[in-house]
């Protein structure tokens, strides 16, 4: 018999505010209960067919079987310097582009690549929590800035104390926001660029849900802003923009020194993606393209649904403009977690408690619109009949 011991770095993590949560579900589901699951921003929808076919002739090929590039195959890397030239009008060299066994895999790395015990990374809160913990794994220290509704949900970049600001070296942003449904504008991105200017601190952009928005919006990249280029990098996936969450494919581009640095670390860790998986990319952003017209009717059907009910509800929320969440205040005399309970206790519902991903974000309620608007429809005439 031995002892296990976790490291520091395990034990230093925050408690997991969901834990409460999982367990009601499962509770729940053994009672019986239908249960509508809105709490995972992973899509219902399958992955289109001309992708999944394309991977399925790759996979044939022995040329596929070996190991992969560190970097990711020269080929992928040029579909998706070509993405960025048509989608954001920036030109990128492969030395700018490094691809990711999925953008969460390149943002948990890139603090390895540049943050030394005791150095500052600013991050979100409430967000995706990969920033914080991927800065505390690298012996960082993660600096909350509050994202605000009287700001739009933006950060208040002006609010940071000059002593954090003096050992900053890294900020993570994202854009259409998950969790707030927020979008960034060009307005903000130029203020980004000359704040990392001023600090000397890099910009990590989490991109992931680039494409998912609605009303023919267009969510603007971080590096179509003049200068981002000299301060940092965005991240990508194919995860939520055709459907392939499971399929690890994603990747980072910008700076090349930021680029490189993580790029190194990378190659010191993982063998990089299945060589058929990034032919299956290739597919995905240059083939028809039909699947993102069709992807964004249904979220917007979706979104309608759930928006006009909640709003019917007495219910505050925006009707988002991307991604595929709604974030709503709980009604008043509930906190989030009060009322992410008494949603499945009493209606079979599962949301998001806001402030499980973050403090700011205690008085909000997550959902996600992964599943059929009949489904979405059942949620709504559920809560108006508890009638809380
Ligand atoms: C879903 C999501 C990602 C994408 O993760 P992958 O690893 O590419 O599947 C990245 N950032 C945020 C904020 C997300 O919600």
């Amino acid at each position: 018999m031995i002892t296990i011991e976790k490291a520091g770095r395990l034990k230093q993590l925050p408690p997991y505010l969901f834990a409460e949560l999982d367990r009601k579900k499962a509770e729940a589901r053994a009672r019986g209960v239908d249960v509508i699951d809105l709490g995972v921003g992973d899509p219902d929808l399958p992955t289109p067919k001309n992708i999944i076919d394309s991977l399925a002739a790759a996979a044939r090929e022995p040329r596929y079987h070996r190991y992969p590039s560190y970097t990711g195959m020269n080929d992928f890397r040029e579909a998706v310097g070509r993405w960025y030239r048509k989608r954001a009008g920036v030109e990128l060299e492969l030395k700018q582009i490094v691809s990711l066994i999925g953008s969460k895999e390149g943002l948990a790395h890139i603090p390895l690549a540049f943050i030394d015990p005791g150095d500052v990374v600013l991050v979100p809160s409430p967000a995706y929590p990969v920033y914080a913990i991927a800065t505390m794994f690298a012996g960082g220290i993660p600096h909350e800035m509050p994202l605000l509704k009287e700001n739009g949900f933006l950060p208040d970049l002006e609010a940071i104390p000059a002593d954090v600001l003096a050992r900053a070296k890294m900020m993570f942003i994202n854009y259409p926001n998950n969790p707030t449904a927020a979008t960034a504008t060009r307005d903000f991105f130029v203020s980004v660029v000359d704040f990392a200017e001023r600090h000397n601190i890099m910009i990590c952009h989490d991109f992931a849900y680039s494409e998912m928005a609605f009303d023919g919006y267009v969510p603007p990249s971080f590096l179509e802003t003049p200068g981002a280029m000299d301060v940092g990098i965005e991240f990508h996936s194919l995860s939520k923009t055709y459907n392939m969450t499971g399929w690890r494919i994603g990747w980072a581009v910008g700076h090349a020194g930021i680029i490189g640095g993580l790029g190194q670390i990378k190659s010191n860790i993982d063998s990089g993606i299945f060589e058929a998986i990034q032919v299956a990319g290739i597919e995905a952003l240059e083939g028809d393209q039909q699947c993102l017209a069709d992807m964004r009717a249904i979220y917007t059907e979706r979104r309608d649904v759930l928006v006009s009910g909640l709003r019917q509800l007495g219910l505050k929320t925006e009707s988002p403009k991307a991604t595929f969440y709604v974030w709503f205040e709980a009604p008043p005399g509930y906190d989030s977690a009060g009322f992410a309970s008494l949603l499945l206790e009493k209606a079979g519902i599962v949301a998001t408690p806001g402030n499980g991903f973050g403090a700011p974000g205690e008085g909000y309620v997550r959902m996600a619109l992964t599943v059929a608007r009949e489904r979405l429809q059942e949620a709504v005439d559920r809560i108006v009949a508890i009638g809380f």
